[in-house]
């Protein structure tokens, strides 16, 4: 079968659903390909933490902000690895997604926004998320959907998977092909290309080519395995952000598969919990103060590490005393784990036996508890640690693998501030846009995880391009002309 559309989008998630609706509200012909059986993408997964800088929000609660505000904060906790073009288009344009979200009936926690949550605080209170986290996103962007759909001007394909681009000798992209569910293939064309199909993050082979490492976690939307990328490279484009990769820190896995579920996580920013604890790597040393009040730092730090992987060793008093290491698992939940031999968690009655158990060097181990427990009384740790409230001195010990790992996809599709995918040489291939985690994380936030800097820019550019791309398109084709 072959039809002809304004505008083909490859997913119907973040980024898709919003480039939908506005296409459809411009009476555009759209027609959404998405290989899951549902809509909605990684919002069904995600905090759906959004920031935006200068929304209706803010002004209603006295919050002074701009996005140059927004970009300054992006670029100085990315160290300028952020892209600023880029990341200044999503920023700049981002409190008219917020303003429209709510419009469409999202509603934030009521005290937020806030400064940040779980990565390094912006300067302002510019983040925000809903009750359901992504659910409360996508809980209002289905309505619209559905009557864009319903109004015959969005035509949604569910099962479908676009397994490649169609370009005419020239290179522009004019088509798509995809099979079904089924075993059926079919060709489209279109004006217009929209590669909406999220990051790679579910496909391990191309996760560890692409970042040196394993996609430890199983935390992801199941479809997003790179086709965005790899469609958008077939057809001549350029990836960009290698450099970027990071990873999240302290969290538990429940198994020692990989990928595998995460257990719990740890409460590791000092100004919610001081640490009681240290930290040791697979050579049996510390590597950062455990007090280090910088989640940016912690989480450069843990990249350093052999498999970037940690453990929290502890003794019985720190068990027994300390406030709660996990949100979701007690100190008697943490012994009774160690007692049965359940991943991760160790215990043993002395730190050699312990270090056997846990898979660490023995001796090192031994040399680094006694180093800062030697350090208790002076207050000078040597890695600089000011919150020391007791030696590892009280048998049984305990050990926790903790391991880093990341639910976002660093490298992606460059584009230019069209959101035309580009080729290595600057140059846009006709026809071909791209939105979302397609673009890569460090496109919008470099070597770092700037609050609500995935979610917030995947719809604002969806946004974008559901309203511009039909002129866009013509103005390409009347400047090739
Ligand atoms: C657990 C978790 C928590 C997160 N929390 C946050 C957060 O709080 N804030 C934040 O900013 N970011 C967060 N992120 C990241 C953010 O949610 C994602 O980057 C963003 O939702 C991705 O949007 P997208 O439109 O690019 O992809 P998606 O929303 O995943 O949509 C892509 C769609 O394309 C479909 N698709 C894939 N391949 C094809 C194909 N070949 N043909 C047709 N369809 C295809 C997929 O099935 C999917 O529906 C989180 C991610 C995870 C996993």
């Amino acid at each position: 079968m072959s039809q002809d559309w304004d505008v083909i989008i490859i997913g119907a998630g973040t980024a898709g659903m919003p480039a939908a609706i506005f296409a459809a509200e411009r009476n555009a012909k759209v027609l959404v390909l998405e290989t899951a059986a549902e809509v909605g993408g990684t919002l069904h997964l995600s905090s759906g933490q959004m920031s935006a800088a200068g929304t209706r929000l803010q002004k209603e609660k006295g919050i002074d902000d701009t996005p140059t505000m927004h970009i300054e904060d992006i670029m100085r906790i990315s160290q300028n690895t952020a892209d600023r073009d880029i990341a200044g288009l999503a920023v700049d344009n981002a409190a008219e997604t917020l303003d429209w979200l709510e419009t469409i009936n999202f509603k934030p926690l009521p005290d937020h926004p806030v400064k940040g949550q779980a990565h390094e605080p912006y300067s302002v209170h510019r983040y925000v998320w809903g009750e359901h986290l992504g659910k409360s996103i996508l809980e209002v962007l289905i309505p619209p959907f559905e009557s864009a759909v319903a109004s015959g001007r969005v035509t949604l394909k569910l099962n479908t998977r676009v397994t490649a681009l169609i370009q005419g000798q020239d290179g522009s992209v004019t088509g798509v092909t995809t099979q079904s569910d089924d075993g059926g293939s079919d060709t489209y064309s279109a004006d217009s290309v929209v590669i909406a199909a999220g990051g790679y993050v579910a496909n391990g082979a191309m996760y560890k080519e692409l970042s040196g490492h394993p996609a430890y976690g199983d935390h992801s939307y199941p479809h997003c395995i790179g086709d965005g990328l790899n469609l958008g490279l077939t057809a001549g484009g350029t990836a960009w952000g290698h450099e970027n990769y990071l990873t999240s820190f302290g969290v538990v896995m429940q198994s020692y598969d990989v990928p595998s579920k995460v257990r719990c996580r740890q409460i590791h920013w000092p100004e919610r919990r001081m640490p009681w604890e240290i930290y040791i790597n697979a050579h049996g040393k510390r590597f950062i103060r455990e007090d280090e009040p910088s989640v940016d730092v912690r989480e450069h730090a843990i990249q350093e590490q052999p498999d970037l992987r940690h453990w929290i060793v502890f003794d019985s008093t720190t068990l027994k005393e300390a406030p709660p290491l996990f949100a979701t698992v007690s100190a008697d939940d943490i012994k009774a784990a160690a007692e049965n031999g359940e991943p991760m968690f160790y215990v043993a009655d002395s730190i050699a036996a312990l270090a056997e158990k846990a898979g660490l060097p023995s001796d090192a181990l031994q040399e680094t508890v006694n180093a800062y427990n030697d350090s208790q009384g002076s207050g000078q740790d040597l890695l600089g640690r000011k919150h020391m409230p007791r030696p590892v001195a009280d048998g049984p010990f305990y050990a926790i693998r903790s391991q880093a790992f990341s639910v976002s996809s660093t490298v992606g599709l460059k584009v230019n501030t069209d959101l035309q995918v580009i080729r290595e040489d600057g140059t846009p291939i006709a026809g071909l846009y791209a939105a979302g985690e397609s673009l890569g994380q460090g496109a919008m936030m470099g070597s770092s995880f700037c609050g609500g800097m995935l979610v917030t820019p995947a719809l604002t550019f969806g946004r974008m391009l559901g309203k511009s791309l039909l002129p866009l398109d013509q103005a390409a084709r009347a400047a090739a002309e």
